[in-house]
């Protein structure tokens, strides 16, 4: 897993993998993470993965470990020096070694996993980087690179090296058994070849470092690849402002579309002739311009023959790295939430929820919840289907005698997101389509931000796992309880205006 300097621990005396992989990203980056580290933000996203990546890490050495005669080394407590002298100490012996460090020509790096195996007949040290993904990107091998070059400069030549993954594949069956959950990819060629170009990474990387002014680097699709970089918010501050930003028109995917845009000069949704843009991409730039809401009557028309009574469905779901629950898989959604409001054919407004903090698997009580809210009458409204079709149909999977009543409700499910994309837009969404977008258009008590505490699908799953953690206090957890309530309650609350305002009730 990829870490930079502990905090209270001296500063290393080379460039850290980590740093060197800053610079292939973005040298501005690099720069701002030695000189400006403070303007550094790490999204909720960045820090949800940062938790899963230590699970991860914790669950590799034990199962890299199965004899128990591995040694960890522990930078923060030991610093750099006495980090560096006891890996020298533990490559002479033949257990396993857990964040060895080595340090030289300008790079210091911690090995995930060093372990004897035998290559060509005679043992040699692997070296396995472990990571959270589900599969092996392209930047791991890079990484690897890197973690070579200074296992070679610092004297010891592995024999081979690999990157262990989750396998989203396998089942924990439980029992904290994890065997399977890692999925080694051997990398050694690769990263053999690779390893040429790292002189020339970290020499560029160490001219970065030590420049005394800032790269003047503009934002661009290196800003989110291979990582979204924490220095998004202090960039977007000094590029050049427009009043109509041209990144507002969606899904820019044409081949002229793409080019023209990527003419610096473009940045104004007004610069976009006409003829290179589609339907919606123009319904955007004109309402945009004109500052009005476009409404179409083929809105109304879209759910006119619709069945009564209109429900309004809303799911939250939480994924673990390394599962909890028997029987499911790393990186599973696990629904733990739903909120129903239901319209009946008077106008009356019902609202059922659903929300599990026991700690318990909550898949098939929610299912249950879910037949039951529903009943078998009327279409049931979601926002991009997609993600509670493949819910209720995993569920359906799962839980055979649930299937029928299940696969019912799937047969009612509307999604309102197309009718907005088709039908509707306002300048406020700013080119966006998420319900988060539409929903303060249509009524601004219902704008996320005046939310307390969960207030996207991100914080919802994290919040769930803060709740239902042992040390979480009852006062806590209630808390939490009423912020997940809200938030998933808001979602439904803001279909059924949505679909009141395209009805022209
Ligand atoms: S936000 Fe973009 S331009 Fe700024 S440092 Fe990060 S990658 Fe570089």
């Amino acid at each position: 897993m990829s870490r930079g300097a502990p905090k209270g621990v001296a500063v290393a005396p080379n460039l850290s993998k980590s740093k060197v992989m800053a610079y292939r990203q973005c040298p501005k980056r690099l720069w701002l993470e030695v000189h400006r580290p403070e303007l550094r933000e790490d999204s909720a996203g960045a820090q949800k993965l940062f938790k899963a990546g230590n699970r991860v890490g914790e669950v590799a050495r034990r199962l890299y470990d199965r004899r128990g005669t591995g040694s960890l080394i522990d930078v923060s407590a030991e610093g750099y020096a006495g980090a560096l002298e006891r890996t020298k100490e533990l490559l002479s012996r033949n257990g396993p070694i857990f964040e060895a460090g080595f340090s030289a020509a300008g790079v210091l790096a911690f090995a995930d996993v060093l372990v004897r195996r035998r290559r060509a007949g005679s043992p040699a040290w692997h070296a396995i980087e472990v990571k959270s993904s589900s599969k092996v990107k392209p930047q791991h091998e890079e990484d690897l690179a890197v973690q070579a070059f200074a296992m070679r400069k610092a004297g010891l030549v592995p024999g081979g090296f690999a990157i262990a993954h989750v396998d989203t594949k396998w089942t924990y069956r439980g029992h904290e058994d994890y065997r399977g959950l890692l999925k080694e990819v051997d990398l050694t060629a690769g990263t053999k070849k690779r390893m040429k170009e790292v002189p020339q990474w970290v020499a560029g990387a160490a001219g970065v470092a030590s420049a005394r002014k800032e790269p003047a680097i503009g934002m661009g699709a290196h800003c989110a690849k291979p990582y979204a970089c924490p220095f998004n918010g202090h960039c977007a501050e000094s590029e050049p402002k427009t009043t109509y930003p041209v990144a507002w028109l969606p899904n820019v995917r044409t081949k002229a579309l793409k080019a023209f845009i990527a003419d610096a000069r473009v940045r104004d949704v007004r610069q976009v002739p006409d003829d290179l843009l589609n339907e919606r991409q123009l319904r955007v730039k004109q309402q945009t311009v004109l500052g009005r809401p476009f409404l179409d009557a083929r809105a109304a028309a879209a759910v006119k023959a619709d069945f009564r009574p209109a429900r309004f469905l809303d799911f939250e779901s939480v994924m673990f790295a390394v599962p909890i629950w028997p029987g499911t898989r790393p990186f599973q959604q696990i629904l733990f939430q739903f909120s129903l409001h239901t319209v009946r054919p008077d106008g009356e407004v019902a609202h059922e929820e659903f929300l599990d903090l026991s700690g318990a698997e909550p898949s098939r009580p929610l299912a249950e919840a879910l037949i039951r809210a529903c009943g078998e009458k009327g279409t049931i409204y979601v926002y991009s289907a997609s993600f509670e079709v493949t819910r209720i149909r995993e569920l359906a999977a799962r839980y055979r005698d649930l299937a029928r009543p299940l696969k019912a409700i799937l047969a009612r499910i509307k999604d309102l997101r197309p009718v907005a994309e088709n039908h509707y837009y306002h300048p406020a969404q700013q080119g966006s389509w998420s319900l988060k977008a539409v929903a303060p258009t249509v009524a601004p008590e219902l704008d996320y931000d005046n939310l307390d505490g969960v207030a996207d699908g991100g914080a919802a799953g994290e919040a769930y796992m803060e709740a239902i953690a042992s040390g979480t206090t009852a006062a806590r957890k209630a808390d939490i309880e009423r912020q997940l309530r809200m938030y998933c309650g808001r979602d439904t609350e803001a279909l059924v205006l949505f679909w009141r305002r395209i009805k022209g009730d």
